[in-house]
């Protein structure tokens, strides 16, 4: 990345850490720790500290961390696994999950029979009736702060409403750790996933947090690692490259905060000042470094492009998957009509982001929307 780039997409992935990238490196010939000499036990060393260290930052028991190769894989685990050795076909889920948990839960229900309720959210994607969890289910799962605006979800009063019918709750904390406190045992979640890449470790790993019991069955076999939930040779490297950069992370994590969302406000405050017609999708409680908005008359993808040229980065907030630019699942689900939804931006702030990228981007806004918003553009 050059200076001249101003890189606003760090709910995305945020660059790596220096910390990580040492970590990584230092321990890059790691053998595998599963071997029983010398260098296997070094390895094993190395991998036990990084657990020990993930599990005290994150409030769990070392034996319920398991490494995994992404937050997606973390997610499929914890949804299918726990489904599999439930009785009840009932899931509950939200209507703004990211796809990792979306169609991990569409695929339980179109080739397991599952029955899925769908918590709703409010005008700003905070989840905003419990009622589903009133009925037992063979796991409930909503994330912890949602991709797209930062929402930060009812965690611990759906943990309850689910514990008082038994239900496991799986907790998809991708956004969120790293971005704000975590006490998994204080929490009561079942299972809570993780990926690296979201708070400057590597790319490519993750970790699931999984309590004794219950716990999810695996879904892939073969050499039992990770408890036999995840099984494979654990990446030592980067599972020290993770731990590192996690405790980063969380050790400044309060002051970095402050700084973000200091940025972040200020952000919002220059864009309405400088542009007629937004819509502020991104509302408390929320993660500090989101700004998601939306502006009626302009297309997502002509204002990313224009933007790009720039060397602004940023993401349409309007999620187009198949290529085409169509409203989010999760604009829907907030009641954003298609005419505005479809002009959105997500931008989000991070450990790198400075009061200059906010002040270049303000000053090119009204113009890139302006543009945009031009009949030839729509
Ligand atoms: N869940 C959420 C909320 C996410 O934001 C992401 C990544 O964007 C994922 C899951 C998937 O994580 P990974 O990229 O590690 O597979």
């Amino acid at each position: 990345m050059t200076d001249t780039l101003h890189y606003l997409d760090h709910a995305a992935t945020t660059p790596m850490r220096q910390v990580a990238v040492e970590a990584w490196l230092k321990h890059s010939s790691a053998v595998n720790p599963g071997g029983q000499y010398g260098s296997g036990r070094r390895a094993r060393s190395v991998l036990d500290d990084a657990r020990e260290q993930i599990a005290e930052l994150m409030g769990a028991d070392p034996i319920e961390v398991i490494f995994t190769s992404s937050g997606t894989e973390a997610d499929n685990i914890a949804i299918q696994g726990l489904f599999e050795i439930s009785e009840n076909n009932r899931v509950v889920s939200t209507t703004i999950e990211h796809p990792a948990v979306k169609d991990a839960v569409e695929k339980l229900a179109k080739e397991r029979g599952a029955e899925v309720a769908l918590l709703p959210v409010d005008r700003h994607s905070h989840v905003s009736d419990l009622t589903p969890l009133d009925a037992p289910a063979a796991l409930a799962t909503c994330m912890y702060a949602n991709n797209e605006t930062g929402a930060i979800q009812p965690i611990p009063e759906i943990i309850a409403r689910a514990a008082a019918q038994g239900t496991p709750v799986h907790v998809d904390a991708v956004q969120a750790v790293g971005r704000v406190p975590i006490d998994f045992h204080g929490l009561g979640a079942t299972t809570l996933a993780s990926s690296a890449h979201k708070y400057g470790g590597p790319r490519g790993a993750g970790f699931l947090l999984a309590k004794r019991s219950p716990a999810p069955s695996a879904i892939l076999v073969g050499g039992g690692q990770e408890r036999g939930i995840r099984p494979g040779t654990v990446d030592v490297a980067s599972a020290a490259s993770m731990a590192a950069a996690l405790t980063e992370a969380v050790t400044e994590m309060e002051q970095e905060n402050a700084r973000i969302a200091g940025l972040r406000d200020d952000l919002q405050a220059k864009i309405l000042a400088a542009v007629d017609d937004v819509r502020v999708n991104t509302a408390e409680p929320a993660l500090p470094g989101h700004l998601h908005l939306s502006f009626p008359g302009a297309d997502g993808d002509s204002m990313i492009m224009l933007l790009d040229s720039l060397g602004v980065e940023a993401a349409t907030g309007s999620a187009c998957s198949a290529g085409v630019n169509r409203m989010s699942h999760v604009l829907e689900a907030m009641g954003v009509a298609d005419s505005e939804g479809i002009g959105s931006l997500r931008f989000t702030l991070g450990r790198t982001t400075t009061a200059e990228d906010v002040d270049y981007l303000a000053a090119h806004i009204a113009d890139v929307v302006g543009k945009a918003r031009n009949a030839g553009l729509r």
